[in-house]
């Protein structure tokens, strides 16, 4: 028998988040971000639920390659644009739309015998400092860029840094105003926390067009995550769940007061008690760094984890349940995070990833290649 560990995707929280997406920004079209696998659930799992979106974004032209394997014929953008020239080549050939956001992304677009004329969505760096032209060089950079006959369409996008939190985006996005007033084309502004925040409650001068309109990018909202938690949690936000990771209790042990537990007797019993050791551990993506106290659910009920994690277990306290009188042992039900399946009890990655000092973007990025995902419903 495999190890017990298993990950399960959840089709219908997919789609429904993606209907949140479009009850909150009803005049956009919605990106829904797939990079990092589809942070971490699998691009070909989350497809069938997803195609509703009106395109998919991501870094990796692979994973742009696996969308049009699976017949998406539906708009997909690389969100950091090209790599090198020869990148250009596959972009012209499966009508990928890229970012430009650097001046030798121009100069590999002018040299590039194209099959057919791009489109490209220029990125201004609006304040984030990590990707895009500085405002004072955008407007050149669009007019090179129009004048080539390599492009097409020329899009205008930028990124924020401080959506979820309290600097907010007013200064970028007033950035953002002055250095495209009079340029034409389709303009890409808001990620998850944005569209959640922001796209609902007009800046001063700024109308809710500009900012939500014409595609908003979202990533975590999708996939189940509060990008401001603990502000705000993700049911909170109307988001549901997307992946449980769950597994078994493999181990039991009965402690004494003074007995400690796992590497470096990182916790130590000061009354009688149960624990149970898991079958999950770093090298199945589970942070390492999560300490005594974060949150687990074993049959249901909730409790937390003792002592170090290791590569391959995890002790958890089983004493909450003895309380209760809900049995517990070998083969009892684990959950990481997501849901029993058993109990419908929920546990929010966002909690786990707050206990481990992250946040659930990179838990759901790191789910380990040894952990198999369950087959579809
Ligand atoms: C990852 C990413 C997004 C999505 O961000 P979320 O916070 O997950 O919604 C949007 N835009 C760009 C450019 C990104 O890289």
């Amino acid at each position: 028998m495999p190890r017990p560990i298993l990950a399960t995707v959840h089709p219908e929280a997919l789609e429904h988040n993606l209907n949140q997406a479009r009850v909150r920004a009803p005049d956009a079209r919605v990106w829904a971000v797939v990079k990092a696998n589809a942070y971490g659930h699998g691009i070909e799992r989350v497809f069938p639920a997803l195609r509703s979106a009106d395109g998919f974004a991501m870094i990796d032209l692979a994973e742009a390659e696996r969308l049009r394997a699976l017949d998406w014929r539906g708009p997909l953008l690389l969100l950091e644009g090209v790599f090198e020239p020869r990148d250009l080549e596959l972009c012209s050939r499966l009508n990928i739309w890229h970012a430009v956001h650097c001046t030798e992304q121009i100069d590999w677009l002018a040299a590039h015998k194209t099959h057919a004329p791009h489109r490209v969505f220029l990125k201004l760096n609006s304040g984030m400092n990590r990707l895009g032209f500085r405002p004072e060089a955008f407007r050149a950079a669009w007019a090179r860029l129009n004048a080539l006959p390599q492009v097409e369409e020329i899009s205008l996008m930028t990124h924020f840094s401080d959506a979820d939190g309290p600097r907010g985006i007013a200064h970028q996005v007033a950035a953002f105003e002055a250095a495209t007033a009079d340029l034409p084309g389709e303009r890409s502004l808001c990620n998850s926390a944005a569209i959640l925040r922001h796209a609902q409650s007009p800046l001063r001068g700024v109308g809710v067009s500009t900012l939500a309109a014409d595609w908003v990018r979202e990533g975590i909202a999708l996939y189940g995550g509060a990008p401001d938690h603990p502000e705000h949690t993700a049911a909170g936000w109307g988001l549901k769940p997307t992946m449980s990771l769950t597994t078994k209790v493999i181990g039991v042990q009965s402690l004494q007061p003074g007995d400690t537990v796992g590497y470096g007797s990182a916790f130590t019993a000061d009354v009688p008690m149960r624990v149970g050791v898991i079958a999950c551990g770093y090298a199945d993506g589970y942070p390492r760094h999560a300490p005594t106290g974060t949150p687990v659910l074993v049959s249901g009920v909730r409790t937390r984890t003792v002592g170090r994690v290791s590569m391959d277990m995890i002790a958890v306290d089983l004493a909450p349940l003895d309380a209760a009188g809900v049995p517990a042992g070998i083969g009892s039900e684990v959950v990481l995070w997501g849901v029993s399946p058993s109990t419908g009890a929920e546990l929010p990655v966002d909690e786990v990833a707050r206990s481990a000092g992250t946040i659930s973007y990179e838990l759901l990025c790191a789910v380990a290649p040894r952990v198999p995902f369950a087959d579809p419903a």
